[in-house]
């Protein structure tokens, strides 16, 4: 753990704490930061692709390994000497009042408290894998849920979707854009006949013996005996929240198909004033760029909510700034 303070704020008071400090995060400390704002970012260092090699289909950095760019984002947002950084973990958050009536106070894993009038929620989620053997240990490496993320590096190849629910068949009805797929229904996902025949008229072949195991780089191990040499497989794990805070602090959530995400509005305000979400967090379909952007509005929305109050979850931004632009210009 290592916290590097900055100067001149105060050791514990911040306009802006953002928890989490992956893409999302460091998108949202990266606006912040270039608005002046004291902010600290504090980061468990636990992203989720953290499994897989490469990233791919972000703009500028396709195909990287993932690490750098995150790295490279920190880099960036460290340069700004109004950023604190935590390496470490936000244990708990809870509403403390403030000038505004909006401040938070959020505890550090070193015991150390610390206040913010705003908060940026970028904490991300885990993924919950299905328990097939040697699955855990090919994941984003030959296994992975995402086909634009590392479909096209399977080259059209044989790809296998391991049902994990009801929801792999959209999974297998998605993948012959990327290669020959093979459904493995494995007893979780039986099919009627018009998704059986759907299914044929996409060029998937469905396979319902049991799967014992993954081995090799992609090779599936069937029950009665039988292995499919792969080039890649994929899969839907549930998701969960990486960390407890949105809920302590009482944000509202949705549900997706594969797990909650916490409900955010155009600014990216969650249902608790004054607390922003960005990132997998805060909705269903996850990516690297989806994340960033999601980070940049989050971050201006932090910032506009400092210098022009906070809003009612929902309100529209454009609308907002400008009444309270022009109530400001009559005041002169
Ligand atoms: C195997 C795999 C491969 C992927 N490949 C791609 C790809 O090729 N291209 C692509 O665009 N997307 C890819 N993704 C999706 C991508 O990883 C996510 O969309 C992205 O990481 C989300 O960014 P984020 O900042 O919201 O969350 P994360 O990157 O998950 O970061 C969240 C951060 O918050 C920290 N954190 C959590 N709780 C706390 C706390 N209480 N205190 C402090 N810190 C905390 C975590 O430690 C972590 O550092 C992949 C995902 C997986 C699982």
């Amino acid at each position: 753990m290592n916290t590097t303070e900055p100067t001149p704020a105060s050791t514990t008071d911040y306009d802006v704490i953002v928890i989490g400090g992956s893409y999302a995060g460091l998108s949202a400390a990266l606006q912040l930061a270039r608005a002046r704002r004291h902010i600290l970012v504090v980061d468990a260092g636990h992203r989720r692709n953290r499994f897989a090699t490469s990233s791919h289909g972000f703009l500028t950095r396709d195909g990287q390994p993932a690490a750098d760019i995150a790295a490279e984002g920190r880099a960036n947002v460290a340069a700004y000497p109004n950023v604190a950084w935590h390496d470490g973990t936000a244990t708990a958050a809870r509403h403390d009042g403030g000038s505004d009536g909006h401040a938070f106070v959020v505890e550090l894993d070193d015991a150390r408290t610390v206040r913010g009038a705003r908060l940026v929620l970028a904490t991300g989620v885990r993924d919950d894998l299905p328990h097939i053997d040697g699955l855990a240990e090919r994941w984003g490496k030959s296994v992975f849920h995402c086909p634009y993320c590392h479909g096209y590096e399977l080259n059209e190849g044989r790809i296998g979707v391991l049902a994990s629910g009801p929801l792999s068949v959209h999974q297998a009805q998605m993948l012959p854009h990327w290669g020959h797929v093979t459904f493995f229904t494995n007893g979780v996902c039986p099919l009627d006949d018009a998704q059986r025949a759907d299914l044929q008229a996409r060029g998937v072949q469905v396979d319902d013996t049991p799967v014992l195991r993954l081995v090799n780089v992609a090779t599936v191990v069937l029950e009665d005996g039988r292995q499919e040499i792969m080039t890649g497989l994929f899969t839907y794990g549930r998701v969960h929240m990486s960390s407890p805070i949105a809920q302590l602090l009482g944000c509202a959530f949705d549900e997706g198909p594969l797990g909650p995400f916490i409900r955010t509005d155009e600014s990216r305000q969650t249902t608790v004033p004054a607390v922003f979400a960005a990132g997998d967090a805060m909705r269903a379909a996850s990516s690297v760029a989806l994340s960033v952007a999601d980070g940049a509005m989050a971050g201006v929305g932090a910032h506009r909510s400092l210098l022009f109050g906070v809003t009612p979850f929902a309100a529209p931004m454009m609308a907002v700034s400008a009444s309270a632009s022009s109530s400001h210009s009559g005041a002169r």
